[in-house]
């Protein structure tokens, strides 16, 4: 067996949200072993968007030791338990994918079987009902989950945030350097490879200063400098199924009513997020150039706001889509210059956060082993493969035929893992979740039962039970979530009790 050199220093080029995250992970993990160093340029900046997440985020805090209602009061943030949907799949139709469970599994079969049955049937009303997530945020109602209630949905609440992107990217920054990355002010003018193997060596900096290192993650944002530019690594452009690669955004005044979701509204060429903060509200117009002129799509931001706009509303240009390969040599994307899928299910705080896991379970020593980075860029790959498809799934899947933006999406042919997926629940209702796939089945059942896909069928094993015994359990779940939401808290009310008790 041969000795493994470990690496000595890892330079990060960026200081976005992946920069940040990126530092304060590594930064505790590697417990002062390695030198870390972060690179980012004041006057290039940073995207300042991306203020919603997902559950997941919660586990990244416990990683790092932070106190959740410190970041709550450091971020600006409010509660989230889901996402409602407004008009996507018709004009005038509703509904919510909230994050979490759905009722509880009875026999063998997950709840969602049964209630197919009952559907099918013509009984056991709407899913919300079945969601402790979906009726708490309807009511403004928030609480986190309490394991002490054993059973009851009160433990079974499963939350994310909504975070200033301007304040996160600040707490981390402080996080970071409190363990000791180095920050280093700079705009990177070219990157130095090393002749014998096309490793980069260093970066040069405006003003002529190097930066060396053993391991550079990139990111540098949609630029992506290092694996874009020096590595050469192809973008695999998702245009075509997610053809939306255009955002305002401005953020308004609040209201007083502090809704504990995300609003994605859908618009003629794409979508409107609304996402409530302690001290403002994030407002955002997600559109498809070839569809939708600029100006055009100003005016329908503008003209839906819930509050005062607090500035003047910036454009972000994208690309759906993904570099081949995220790891090649000694470079790693992670964040924006890996890829971008638009923000309608807030994956892309999360993808840095999967990233950096990944990072970790294969991390290098100074030889760099070619089959950890292949593994590590086949689970990248398929991680994004199938949030791609979830994505695409809520415009495809609609009825909508009112523009020639709604017509596309929903006539496009679609990638076949998606169409396999949707063609098994259209026949007997079955989800099939493959792998560490992200979305679980009932976020699946959500979005296609929200956008207008019907199952024709539901398990057989469903039958087993007597139609009155299945009754009975739906009623008992839809009775008890009821009572749950009433004892909760209004979410206005869980936040400012943490505002006030530092
Ligand atoms: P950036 O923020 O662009 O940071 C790049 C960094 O690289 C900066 O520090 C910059 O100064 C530095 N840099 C670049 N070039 C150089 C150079 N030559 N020299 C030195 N430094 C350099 N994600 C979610 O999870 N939820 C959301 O709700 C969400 N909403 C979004 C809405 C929109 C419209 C868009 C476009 C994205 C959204 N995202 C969302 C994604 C999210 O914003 C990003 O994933 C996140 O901010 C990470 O960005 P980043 O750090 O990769 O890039």
């Amino acid at each position: 067996m041969s000795a493994q050199t470990p690496l000595r220093r890892i330079v990060i080029l960026g200081g976005g949200t992946a920069g940040w995250m990126t530092a304060a992970a590594l930064a505790r993990a590697l417990d002062g072993r390695i030198a870390l160093q972060l690179v980012e340029s004041d006057a290039i900046g940073t995207i300042g968007v991306g203020e919603s997440t997902i559950p997941m985020i919660r586990r990244f805090n416990t990683a790092l030791g932070i106190d959740e209602d410190e970041f709550v009061r450091a971020t600006g943030a409010t509660f989230k338990l889901g996402i409602e949907f407004r008009d996507w799949g018709a004009i005038g139709e509703l509904y919510m994918h909230g994050f979490g469970r759905f009722g509880q599994d009875l026999a063998t079969l997950p709840f969602y079987q049964y209630w197919l049955r009952m559907r099918q049937a013509g009984k056991g009303g709407g899913l919300a009902a079945y969601s402790i997530n979906q009726m708490a945020a309807r009511a403004h109602r928030f609480m986190r989950a309490d394991p002490s209630h054993g059973n009851s949905p009160l433990a079974d609440i499963t939350h994310a945030f909504h975070i200033d992107a301007g304040l996160y990217a600040r707490y981390l920054r402080e996080y970071g350097e409190r363990l000791g990355v180095v920050r280093t002010e700079g705009r990177v003018a070219e990157t130095l490879l090393r002749p014998e193997d096309g490793h980069v060596r260093a970066l040069r900096l405006d003003g002529g200063a190097v930066v060396e290192g053993d391991l550079f993650i990139d990111c540098s944002g949609m630029r992506a400098l290092l694996i874009g530019d020096a590595m050469g690594v192809p973008f695999e452009d998702w245009n075509r199924w997610l053809p939306c690669d255009r955002a305002w955004a401005v953020p308004c005044a609040k209201t007083s009513a502090l809704p504990p979701y995300t609003i994605a509204t859908a618009r003629p060429a794409g979508w409107q997020w609304r996402i409530g903060l302690q001290h403002r509200t994030g407002n955002g117009h997600v559109y498809a150039s070839r569809f939708m002129d600029d100006a055009s799509a100003r005016a329908i931001l503008m003209d839906n706001l819930d509050g005062a706009p607090l500035g003047e509303p910036r454009l972000v240009k994208f690309r759906a889509g993904r570099r081949e390969k995220s790891w090649v040599k000694n470079v790693v994307a992670i964040g924006l210059s890996g890829g971008f899928l638009e923000p309608l299910e807030s994956t892309s705080i999360h993808m840095i956060q999967t990233a950096i896991a990944r990072l970790l379970d294969f991390f290098p020593d100074a030889a760099f082993q070619q089959r950890d980075i292949d593994e590590f860029n086949r689970q990248g790959a398929f991680e994004a493969e199938r949030i791609r498809d979830f994505l695409i799934l809520h415009y495809h899947a609609t009825t909508r035929a009112d523009t020639p933006f709604w017509d596309y999406v929903r006539t496009m042919a679609v990638p076949d893992t998606l169409q396999a997926k949707t063609d098994l629940y259209r026949s007997r209702g079955r989800i099939v979740r493959e792998g560490n796939e992200l979305f679980s089945e009932v976020a699946w059942l959500q979005v296609l039962e929200g956008q207008g896909i019907a199952a024709g069928g539901y398990h057989p094993l469903a039958d087993v039970q007597a139609e009155h015994e299945v009754a009975g359990y739906l009623g008992d779940i839809a009775g008890v979530i009821g009572q749950c939401v009433d004892v909760m808290p209004a979410h206005a009310d869980f936040i400012e009790a943490i505002r006030r008790h530092p």
